[in-house]
């Protein structure tokens, strides 16, 4: 069975007030930063979206977005999957006061002339978000990993040098 396309944008309050919820794709294609952010994106990206009004009358909706991607691990330079894996919850406001005025449990976000939220927006920024600063492989994944964990043992040998013990390392190369 094809998944609902997740639509572009929705007017939030409405949503809220419907409680509407949302589960949809996003075709991968439309996410150009994402892409540029990494190898490749693997597939159409998973989403979830529940709008809702809350005790304090506040209309919100939470969300989930999550997609596998390919990086570039920066110890051995292997290409190695990453899980993207969003949770968000939002409040649309319309100015700056209603953002100052929002519990911290909240994100704000605008909503355009029209009430509307660019959902598609949201879920690239999200994705964005979860990628890590440095992508590396866990290490027993990865090409390099025990090089990098006898770093420390290494390190202590260098602490009493035993010119002989080095003498032998080169020969022995
Ligand atoms: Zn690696």
């Amino acid at each position: 069975m094809q998944k609902v396309k997740l639509p572009i944008s929705v007017d939030s309050v409405r949503a809220a007030n419907n409680r509407l919820e949302i589960e949809a794709s996003l075709d991968k294609s439309l996410l150009s930063r994402l892409r540029e952010s990494t190898n490749s994106i693997h597939s159409d990206i998973d989403t979830y979206f529940a709008f809702d009004v809350d005790q304090q009358k506040l209309r919100i909706f939470k969300g989930k977005a999550s997609v596998a991607v390919e990086l570039t691990c920066q110890r051995c330079n292997e290409p190695m999957t990453y899980q993207c894996e969003a949770e968000f919850t939002y409040c649309p406001v319309q100015n700056k006061e209603q953002e100052n005025n929002l519990p911290d449990v909240y994100e704000p976000i605008y909503y355009d002339e029209n009430g509307e939220v660019n959902l598609h927006q949201i879920v690239e920024d999200e994705l964005l978000l979860t990628l890590p600063q440095i992508a590396k492989h866990a290490i027993e994944e990865c090409k390099y990993g025990n090089y990098e964990s006898s770093f420390g043992e290494i390190e202590e040998e260098q602490e009493r040098p035993n010119p002989f013990d080095a003498l032998a390392q080169l020969k022995l190369k």
